[in-house]
């Protein structure tokens, strides 16, 4: 009596977790000499069970937990294995099929009664069951039973989190997907923590002369796992971390700067472009920090903004105030966005880089020409100077020279590195020649 008490579940007389999972051991073993057929697990778990017990109390629940389990009981073969797992979760396992397909049907006919079942309430009403269920398949999905659990709790979990009630089947295509996703989130939040990220720079070049008057400091992340920029971004704004690379950058870009001048390997004299995220800005303990630590570096800062990200007045507000920086900004990826004017007027900044959509094979477009010729119209009457970037070819560099435009930057000139070369003399003889030979 001790023995069955032990192994069955009290509130609905079903097997417990334990007792389950010594069957399931020899069902593991039948099926390892090929007698178990086809197999599947099953897990159900009650909706908003929560809401019940709180609207009608405990007693009302366990009366709920009782009917599902009778459900699981009385609709389901002779030999299905039935536990109540802990809560309002249960465990299901169907074994000895000739076919999924037979296990579907069981189960379909499990659903339906499930469906129908109501309980009669305190206050008249009648209450449905509503369950969801996930389910894994031996051999299909795995030939472990405790791996088909978890595939199983998974199916169940997508269930959960899209259409409350259903039954779903796992799919190993969005499992590796979650766990990818998961173990990418867990690689942010350690590059972040050791501030894995380093910058490379890339010269930003006068169209009149040729030299390199600026650099754009250019994410690279250090951890091998999770390389892109653009994934780094994704994810940081998933996981509210979008602040921290702001910081991270701000702090690790200028100090990289300072170390190659310092060692010699730029002039020093160069703007340094620092993309800035347009909704975050830099708290005053950090701005304290970063006057104090590089004070003399302040008035190179051009602060850049990229399209992507909504302008945030309030932010914007907070970094054109920072002490000691001389407020440039910098307009990224313009005309690439749907707002670009709305920004350029908010903004008003010094430095507006076309978008390298636009410049991207723009000798043979007249409508891109168009769009850069209209730009410069605005910006040269305002003293604002126009950086083409993308620029990867001669002839696109020869283009924008006759459009006017004042800054140049691209592959063709230069491309990022930790320590920045010198600008490809290809680029300097079309610069020189448009000069010179004209
Ligand atoms: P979901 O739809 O996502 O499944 O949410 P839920 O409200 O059903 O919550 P969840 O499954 O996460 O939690 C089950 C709740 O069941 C938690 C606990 O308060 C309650 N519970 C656990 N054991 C018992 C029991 O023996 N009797 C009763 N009445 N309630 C229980
Ligand atoms: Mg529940």
């Amino acid at each position: 009596k001790l023995q069955k008490l032990a192994s069955v579940d009290a509130l609905t007389g079903l097997w417990n977790r334990r007792s389950m999972w010594e069957y399931i051991r020899a069902v593991e073993y039948d099926y390892e000499i090929g007698n178990a057929g086809f197999v599947s697990i099953a897990i159900a778990d009650i909706d908003f069970f929560k809401r019940i017990n709180d609207t009608y109390g405990h007693d009302w629940g366990d009366q709920y937990i009782r009917q599902a389990g009778r459900c699981f009981a009385d609709y389901t073969p002779k030999d299905t294995l039935c536990a109540r797992i802990s809560g309002d979760e249960f465990h299901l396992l169907f074994y000895g099929y000739e076919s999924q397909d037979e296990i579907r049907k069981v189960l379909t006919k499990l659903r339906e009664q499930l469906h129908q079942q109501s309980i009669p309430l305190p206050d008249g009403k009648v209450l449905h069951l509503s369950i969801s269920g996930g389910i894994a398949w031996y051999p299909e999905d795995g030939t472990q039973l405790d791996i088909l659990k978890k595939y199983a709790d998974f199916a169940m979990y997508q269930i959960k989190h899209s259409r409350k009630g259903a039954l779903g089947e796992f799919d190993l295509g969005s499992y590796n997907q979650e766990a990818y996703s998961a173990q990418a989130r867990l690689d942010l939040h350690r590059l972040i923590e050791n501030e894995m990220l380093s910058y490379h720079f890339q010269p930003i070049v006068s169209a009149r002369t040729g030299q390199i008057v600026a650099y754009e400091a250019l994410m690279r992340s250090m951890l091998p796992t999770l390389k892109s920029p653009d994934t780094i971004m994704k994810l940081a704004r998933e996981e509210n971390c979008l602040h921290d690379i702001e910081r991270i950058t701000m702090f690790k870009a200028t100090e990289a700067y300072l170390s190659l001048q310092e060692r010699g390997l730029i002039r020093g004299t160069e703007l340094l472009f620092v993309n800035s995220i347009a909704s975050q800005h830099m708290t005053d303990e950090e701005n304290q920090e970063y006057c104090r630590r590089f004070a003399a570096m302040q008035k190179q800062i051009v602060v850049e903004i990229t399209e992507e990200e909504m302008l945030d007045p309030a932010s914007l507000e907070v970094k054109r105030g920072t002490p000691g920086f001389p407020g440039t900004f910098a307009l990224d990826d313009y005309g690439s966005g749907y707002s670009s004017e709305k920004n350029l007027l908010e903004l008003s900044p010094k430095y507006i880089k076309i978008d390298l959509s636009i410049i991207r094979g723009i000798d043979t477009d007249p409508d891109k020409q168009q769009i850069v010729a209209n730009i410069v119209a605005y910006a040269h009457p305002r003293k604002m100077l126009i950086i083409a970037e993308g620029l990867e070819t001669p002839e696109e560099i020869h283009k924008v020279l006759e459009l006017d435009v004042d800054l140049l930057q691209g592959f063709c000139l230069a491309r990022p590195a930790a320590i920045p070369g010198s600008v490809h003399s290809d680029a300097l003889d079309v610069i020189y020649d448009f000069y010179h030979l004209q």
